[in-house]
């Protein structure tokens, strides 16, 4: 289990470490490639940018679905001054990504630094700092150039339409933490990766089809809708467990969600996460999403007849600085290898 706990760390911090907002995904879609074809894997992408995976097995298919996009923002305009407003990519409070370094990229395929900031950010001239609520309007990219005009800023060739990345700050500490922007939900694709490094070293005997499916525009609420073979029943999306007030989650554990904001999740598919759990003594969790929405969710909505499931370790502080540890990670590799590999 260390070897795969290993993996799965050292994938999470390269995939976190790759810019990805949704749309913008082409280098970690190609990271993806690289590494399934390293494993011994055909992996396949779709028209919009998925990666399959074809893991073996036989019949009853099954889909587990982590995405690889992630929040960002893009430059909605240049200002006079040459500081950069944005439009947001997924959904987060503006509060955190204030004072974040961050990254522009160009189409013309440039990469500039800068800093998100509340305008006119300085304690020792603006007595209103701690009055202002954080809002787009409010605050400003500045780009670490010197300019100050906008005819400086499209000199750059920065224009509207660029994406911007934050960066990852990523941390791994030696009591088993991971912390960075990007867990959501790069932790359970590197817990996928594992999962079929894992198969394919140990031989694991798979009891039905299994399929990886890593999408590329959940944060946009569009990944999951498309992209699925034509036998596949079931789809388990593998994304971050909610951790928050009133919920079991913690970033120890395995977190299955039984219902979020679009409705319970497959009764069958649920319960039987739940019994595998139980007899595993995995450290785990049944929680209600409140504010959440998965690939999962996206598929039955697109009209796709799949039962459906939604696990993941527990991840705090979601779409911020965001934390799980690897207890979390060792929980949900145990719980999907398990559901795998064992007969109904
Ligand atoms: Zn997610």
């Amino acid at each position: 289990m260390e070897k795969q706990l290993d993996y799965a760390v050292a994938q999470i911090v390269k995939l976190c470490a790759i810019p990805s907002p949704s749309g913008f995904t082409k280098e970690v879609e190609a990271h993806l490639l690289e590494e399934f074809r390293a494993l011994g894997f055909k992996p396949t992408q779709t028209n919009k940018g998925s990666v399959l995976v074809d893991l073996g097995g036989e019949g009853n298919a099954l889909v587990l679905a982590a995405h690889v996009d992630t929040l960002g923002a893009m430059v909605r305009s240049i200002s006079a001054n040459g500081r950069l407003a944005l439009t947001k990519i997924g959904g987060y409070p503006e509060n955190y990504i204030e004072a974040e370094n961050c990254t522009v990229h160009t189409r013309t395929g440039k990469q500039y630094s800068g800093t998100i900031l509340l305008k006119n950010p300085a304690a020792h001239v603006n007595p209103e700092v701690n009055n202002t609520k954080r809002t787009l309007e409010k605050m400003e990219l500045v780009i670490d150039e010197k300019v100050s005009t906008k005819e400086a800023v499209k000199a750059l060739e920065i224009s509207a339409g660029d994406f911007v990345s934050f960066a990852p700050r990523t941390v791994v500490t030696k009591s088993g933490f991971i912390k960075s922007r990007h867990l959501d939900d790069k932790a359970s694709s590197g817990i996928l990766l594992a999962l079929a490094k894992w198969i394919k070293e140990e031989k694991l005997p798979l009891t039905r089809k299994v399929y990886l499916l890593f999408t590329t525009y959940e944060e946009v609420g569009h990944g999951g809708t498309s992209g699925y073979p034509a036998d596949v029943k079931e789809m388990i999306s593998v994304d971050m467990g909610a951790v928050g007030d009133d919920l079991e989650t913690d970033e120890y554990k395995v977190s299955i969600c039984a219902k979020a904001s679009k409705g319970p999740y497959d009764y069958d598919v649920t319960t039987r996460l739940i019994e595998l759990a139980k007899k595993l003594a995995l450290n785990y969790a049944v929680d209600i999403y409140p504010a959440y929405g998965s690939d999962a969710d996206g598929a039955l909505l697109a009209g796709h007849d799949f039962k459906h499931g939604l696990i993941g370790p527990g991840v705090a502080a979601s779409h911020g600085y965001e934390r799980t540890h690897l207890d979390g990670l060792e929980n949900t590799l145990r719980l999907v290898k398990e559901y795998i590999t064992t007969k109904k």
